[in-house]
């Protein structure tokens, strides 16, 4: 532990605050808004759940830590570290008075989820019977390619569904897929066969690409952005993120699945973790369950995509995601007791 480190230790017991209050004999106040946005201070965010937060550069960046879980998180970025892995907040933190806050959306709908899957109250923690396997893409949608290896997204999202399917059987799911051959499916047509079959959970697996910058690779999980809050990539708020959308009712336990998915995903097969992300996409915009979107590798890194190419990495990249259900499905279990 570092000097500055050291400097600054906060210890709290779960404390209420339901109106502004002062805090301790520091100059801070609980909640503060900032550009319309509701925050709240982070040692009282993360004090209810027994964390502990210390600056690791004062006014610049905090720890915060229990016996098992550690988070950084930093002035003015979105990006926070849960246990590594990285994670993109709606808003950014901020430093006022002496301490940083976060947006309190970030901190009932992202961060308790993961952290303590049993203190979210609404909605309930979902049943975990029905999965929806969505293979991105089909038929005259060949989604991104690799011209040059001759590798079309909408084969591999297909194969690594199939796989998948196999295994969460064997696990006791029912597994519906929105397509098993090679056709092409609307989006929207896509979350109405998930809602049709009442899912529980929701999968749309795909592979990524990026023009231009062939040594972009990794993995990253996108999640339903929650009411109120923009996008991963928007860099500014729309009038449209106050809309309530389907995907919008399982807000806190999409963050919950999302992570699992992310730390599995990153874990198991050693991509490069490129975090997870919120976006409105439309399917998960309109799936009625918690749903998730996860892109797996980049076909436009060579690299990734000679390995993506291959059955041996496409069944890994099924193993990862099967592990993240169980580790989300124990997660909801643990919530329920
Ligand atoms: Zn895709």
């Amino acid at each position: 532990m570092s000097a500055v480190l050291s400097a600054l230790i906060f210890v709290f017991a779960g404390t209420a605050c339901a109106s502004p209050e002062r805090h301790s004999a520091a100059s801070t106040v609980a909640h503060i808004k900032v550009a319309g946005v509701d925050y709240v201070d982070i040692r009282i965010a993360f004090g209810r759940l027994g964390f502990k937060a210390v600056w690791v550069e004062r006014e610049k960046r905090m720890r915060i830590h229990s016996d098992k879980v550690e988070i950084y998180t930093e002035d003015g970025k979105r990006d926070v570290t849960v246990n590594g892995l990285r994670v993109l907040m709606g808003e950014p933190a901020v430093f006022r008075g002496n301490t940083l806050y976060i947006s309190r959306i970030d901190a009932d709908a992202l961060f308790l989820p993961i952290l303590s899957p049993s203190s979210v109250k609404t909605p309930p923690a979902p049943a975990l019977r029905v999965i929806v396997l969505d293979p991105g893409h089909g038929g005259q949608d060949a989604g991104t390619q690799n011209k040059a290896l001759k590798l079309d997204e909408k084969n591999f999202t297909l194969d690594v569904a199939k796989r998948l399917r196999v295994l969460l059987e064997k696990q006791g799911f029912k597994v519906v897929m929105t397509r098993t051959d090679d056709r092409f499916i609307p989006l929207a047509g896509r979350a109405e066969i998930a809602n049709r079959a009442e899912a529980d959970l929701f999968i749309s697996i795909h592979f990524n690409a990026v023009g231009g910058a062939p040594a972009v690779n990794g993995s990253e999980t996108y999640v339903m952005t929650p009411q109120f809050h923009r996008s991963t990539g928007s860099p500014l708020r729309d009038p449209s993120d106050s809309v309530a959308n389907p995907g919008n009712f399982n807000d806190p336990w999409n963050a919950l699945l999302g992570y699992h998915m992310q730390a599995q995903m990153v874990g198991r097969l050693g991509t490069f973790d490129r975090g997870l992300k919120r976006a409105r996409f439309a399917v998960l915009r309109l799936v009625k369950s918690p749903a998730v979107l996860v892109e797996a590798g980049y076909l436009s890194n060579e690299a990734e995509a000679k390995k993506i190419a291959t059955s041996a990495y496409r069944a890994e990249i099924a193993e990862a995601l099967a592990q993240g259900v169980s580790s989300y499905a124990l997660a909801i279990t643990t919530a329920k007791r």
